[in-house]
């Protein structure tokens, strides 16, 4: 399938609806428009958020049982259609089919083992004249608003931990990969009572009638982080409950006794997994002034045994930038990197051709307060950086607004955990990177983020904490 000749739907209510007017979806591998989908207007959001709102007593009212046997029910159906879901994913997304597959197939084992999971009911007193106990009740209707560099895996994320958790859900992917949630909407759309999972589509303001609506109760958000600040100015006006997940800009440090030849390979990954359009890419690489050199002869002959191609093609490991949004700015990064006279040692030449492709790009060792280190880029444009104290390196990994994850790299597991400790950030991963656990929480400290995704905690901000106290006498 290189073209897709099928309508899309928005779900609402469990019916498939259309509209008048309609959105082009562009294959980013060769600037085709691949499909049109629907835009909803701010009818068509208060018709789902009703019927949401309708839906949730009756839902919420079920044991927690019974809407885990539906979100597993939710998960078996995606996977019984993920071929055919990983090649729609690959033509909206741009990335490899099988690392396409790799998503759909992982989202489903996170949606069956957080549906697995039971907030506590906790005694927090049990006196002979007095009892207290604490639990949690769902919020209502849930906003969830998703990005288009994991449009599969965050989406399922949101919508598992809000059902789970009694909630309805008014589902918005990006407009620029929509295709693949609309289809799982159209698989999915008898497992769940009507009005209790709506998937809608629309254009960037869509997203803000979300977080402005009055019977939204709950807005989980991943994106940018400019988006994220709009997104809890708006979600203010009726105090909803908000999670972000924003931007990053992680660091790796590789300590002195790291093994340049061990290690190259899977920072290589860490930073240009997606073709580096990851929350937690590594963006800033710093590496021991000891190993600095042989470490980025290794970087630099590694990247250049990596295909980057269609993601279409079974050869390519990596697929182009998603949209030309995001391609402008990058090779517009590049571009001030080479005028401020910074060394580029690999890549940063454009090759005139269709499609949103840009080569791997290595800058060695730009000065810390350039736009390369500073900026989160969301593309393949690395900077490595060289360090000679462990002191200064933690404080050059800190300075910056960001807080999302980071890694440290080397053989003595004590420095790297002291290391690991002072970084401000959500995750720290020794010796891997960006490997994610249902049982983990996951989210950004400073501008990274608000709250957590994942784990207990996560399903947790789906609910207000109720208190009930009795004075039995
Ligand atoms: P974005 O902020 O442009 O868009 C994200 C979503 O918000 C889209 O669905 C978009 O339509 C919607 N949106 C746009 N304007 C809005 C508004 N005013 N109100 C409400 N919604 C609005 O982000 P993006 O370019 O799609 O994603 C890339 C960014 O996401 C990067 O910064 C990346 O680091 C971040 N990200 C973070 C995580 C995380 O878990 N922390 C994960 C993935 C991506």
């Amino acid at each position: 399938m290189s073209t897709i000749t099928k309508k899309f739907s928005m779900t609402i209510n469990g019916n498939l609806i259309s509209t008048e007017d309609e959105v082009p979806v562009i294959n980013p591998a060769n600037e085709k428009i691949i499909a049109q989908v629907p835009i909803a207007t701010k009818v068509d959001l208060d018709h789902a958020v009703n019927f949401a709102k309708n839906a949730f007593r009756k839902w919420s009212m079920l044991s927690v049982n019974e809407r885990e046997s539906m979100l597993v029910a939710f998960a078996d159906a995606i996977y019984q259609h993920r071929e055919e879901l990983a090649e729609l994913f690959t033509l909206e997304m741009g990335r490899p089919i099988k690392l396409a597959l790799l998503e759909i197939e992982g989202a489903v084992e996170t949606c069956k083992a957080l549906s697995k999971k039971r907030l506590p009911r906790i005694i927090v007193e049990e006196k002979e004249n007095h009892y207290i106990e604490r639990y949690h009740t769902p919020l209502g209707v849930a906003g969830l608003i998703i990005p288009w560099n994991f449009p599969v895996s965050l989406a399922i994320r949101k919508i598992t931990s809000a059902l789970i958790a009694g909630n309805t859900v008014v589902a918005k992917p990006s407009p620029y990969t929509p295709l693949t949630l609309l289809r799982i909407g159209e698989i999915t759309k008898d497992i769940f009572p009507s009005g209790v999972l709506n998937i809608i589509t629309g254009e960037n303001e869509l997203g803000q009638w979300i977080t402005e609506h009055p019977d939204i109760n709950k807005i989980s958000f991943t994106g940018s982080t400019a988006t994220g600040k709009k997104v809890m100015q708006s979600a203010s006006l009726h105090l909803k409950r908000v999670t972000l997940e924003l931007g990053g800009n992680d660091a790796a440090i590789v300590m002195e006794d790291a093994n340049p030849k061990e290690i190259v390979k899977p920072i290589f990954w860490a930073a240009f997994r997606n073709t580096a359009q990851v929350c937690v890419a590594t963006k800033r690489l710093y590496v021991h002034e000891k190993i600095y050199d042989e470490f980025l002869k290794e970087l630099v002959e590694f990247s250049k045994t990596v295909t980057i191609g269609d993601g279409l093609n079974p050869e390519s490991d990596l697929g182009p930038i998603q949209n030309k949004m995001q391609f402008d700015k990058v090779i517009e990064l590049i571009e001030a990197t080479k005028k401020s006279g910074e060394k580029i040692v690999l890549g940063g030449e454009i090759e005139d051709k269709p499609g949103y492709f840009i080569p791997i790009t290595i800058v060695d060792n730009p000065p810390e307060n350039s736009r390369v280190v500073v900026e989160e880029a969301f593309g393949p444009v690395l900077p490595v950086l060289k360090y000679s104290d462990y002191e200064d390196v933690i404080a050059r990994a800190n300075n910056t607004n960001y807080g999302l994850g980071g890694s440290v790299w080397g053989k003595d597991l004590e420095l790297a955990k002291s290391i690991a400790d002072r970084l401000d950030t959500g995750t720290v991963w020794i010796n891997e990177a960006q490997v994610l656990s249902p049982d983990a929480p996951f989210g950004g400290h400073k501008e990274s983020g608000i709250g957590v995704e994942s784990s207990l905690d996560g399903i947790q901000e789906f609910t207000n904490s109720k208190t009930i106290m009795i004075k039995k006498k």
